[in-house]
């Protein structure tokens, strides 16, 4: 089978001042391949550095479009059209990751990310509408009105080292590109000049099989970037995989490695779960494997040792339903981490409040609201500010709608808070486990669409007029 023909003329105009890995690792990066040249499979392109030629050795698996069957119309048209422009510049472009395992899981991708050879800059003077992000990681956002592509150049990384990866802006080729992603069902390429998928890693075969594993040593992998172990119980609990036995070792061999990585990595990709409609079995994996505990050790407590600990569940569980369901309208994060600070907030009332038959102000609600929240999401767990009050006026919001004391209100009035549907979201949630209080809820919002709404742009103070001092 012949290397597709647009793909390797733009490989011979390969810019050669790119960085790439030493001679040295470069063999150590081909060892991990540990597949055999299987038919279909042919050697990979011959490439000239200054004045040496070099072979690289690594083999390849074409599957044509006959076998994979991916509908183009199933391919966002700004992708195909990013992928295009880039290709008519005269770089290699595929269609990575993320979006060709979930159109081959039969999945509607989320997001569309290209890899290229083309350089940041380069891309930047390609695109209008580009924007050059990322220190860690330089990439460019390509932004269509509300939808954004990541378009990164093809990078190279040493799967041998087991050292922490601070920074991933070393320049590769295609497929050392293929080689430094995590997984295999993530490794894949999609190009689309001959509607062909690029095989590095043997991913096709695995996502045929369900199959979860790391592309080279999981051990290494996982120390290089703890994240990969979120991302993995991310994978096994979104597309119910089988997880290879040696990651799944060296994933509880390294758990602890978790608190190396960046806290708003980790936030990310937690929320990004919440929104996946299988938060779940992701909680209940991350738990079972003694990880929830290193990033939410109050809410790992919780769930683990609490007779009311299984209530977080249930809320999770509300979650993912409104998430699956296309027509639902989604929730929002702040209303998401309610789900783990509610039912603990509601341990903590029972116990100072309840059980004493006191009823607290809501000044003392507020006190143990701001406590909680600090120790739930002000370790390594860092919540930014923002969300950190959102949360607080939902939590307290609670309070207002559902008061504890169980005296008659004669009026109902709507709070002036600017996030006052977000607390009445939380006890829609709420109503789902308790369905008495669906009709409390439907009375607030009743009030709630008649109440006038406050003009969301903050008022602009007017201008002190500067007085002229009469001389
Ligand atoms: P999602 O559906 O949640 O977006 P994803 O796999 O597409 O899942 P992204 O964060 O969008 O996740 O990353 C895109 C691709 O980048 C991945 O499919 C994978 O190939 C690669 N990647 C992401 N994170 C890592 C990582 N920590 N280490 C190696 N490769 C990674
Ligand atoms: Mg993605």
């Amino acid at each position: 089978m012949a290397v597709p023909a647009t793909s390797r003329d733009a490989l011979s105009n390969l810019d050669f001042d790119f960085t790439i890995s030493e001679e040295g690792n470069r063999k150590n990066l081909l060892k991990q391949i540990d597949f055999l040249p299987l038919e279909g499979y042919f050697p990979l392109f011959t490439r000239k550095r200054r004045t040496q030629t070099r072979k690289v050795s690594l083999e390849h698996k074409i599957i044509p479009f006959e076998t994979h069957q991916i509908p183009t119309e199933k391919i966002d048209t700004h992708a195909l059209y990013i992928l295009e422009k880039l290709a008519a510049a005269g770089f290699v472009a595929y269609l990575v990751g993320g979006g060709v395992r979930d159109l081959l899981l039969n999945h509607r991708p989320k997001d569309f990310d290209i890899s290229t050879s083309a350089k940041p800059e380069e891309i930047k003077s390609l695109f209008r509408n580009c924007l050059l992000i990322g220190r860690r990681f330089r990439l460019a956002h390509i932004r269509f009105g509300k939808k954004v592509f990541e378009v990164s150049t093809f990078r190279a990384g040493d799967p041998e080292t087991e050292e922490l990866i601070l920074r991933d802006n070393q320049w590769g080729y295609p497929e050392e590109d293929a080689l430094r992603r995590d997984f295999t069902i993530n490794g894949l390429f999609y190009d689309p000049s001959n509607q062909t998928i690029i095989d590095y890693v043997n991913g096709y075969e695995d996502i045929k099989k369900k199959y979860l594993r790391t592309i080279g040593q999981p051990y290494v992998r996982f120390k290089q970037d703890p994240v990969r172990m979120l991302r993995l119980l991310k994978f096994q609990a979104r597309f119910n995989l089988n997880v290879d036995p040696a990651s799944h070792i060296a994933l509880v061999e390294c758990r602890e490695e978790i608190v190396k990585s960046a806290p708003a990595r980790v936030l990310e990709e937690m929320l990004r779960m919440l929104e996946s409609g299988a938060a779940t079995p992701f909680i209940q994996l991350l738990s079972q494997h003694g990880m929830l505990a290193h990033i939410l050790p109050e809410v790992a407590h919780f769930i683990e040792k609490e007779k009311s600990g299984t209530e977080i569940y249930e809320y999770l569980h509300e979650v993912d339903t409104i998430f699956k369901d296309p027509e639902s309208e989604n929730l929002e994060r702040p209303v998401l981490l309610g789900s783990f600070a509610y039912p603990l907030l509601q341990q903590r009332m029972q116990k100072h409040f309840i059980d004493r038959e006191k009823i607290p102000h809501l000044g003392q609600i507020q006190s143990h609201v701001g406590d909680l929240i600090g120790e739930i999401f002000d370790g390594f767990f860092r919540v930014p500010r923002r969300l950190k009050v959102s949360l607080n006026n939902i939590l307290m919001g609670q309070y207002r709608l559902t008061p504890l004391h169980k005296k008659r209100v004669q009026r109902r009035r709507v709070p002036r808070d600017s996030e006052f549907h977000l607390a009445l979201k939380f006890l829609n949630l709420r109503s789902c486990l308790e369905p008495g209080l669906k009709i409390v809820h439907d009375e607030w919002q009743e009030l709630y669409s008649r109440h006038p709404r406050e003009d969301p742009s903050p008022k602009r103070r007017p201008r002190k007029r500067r007085r002229t001092r009469k001389s």
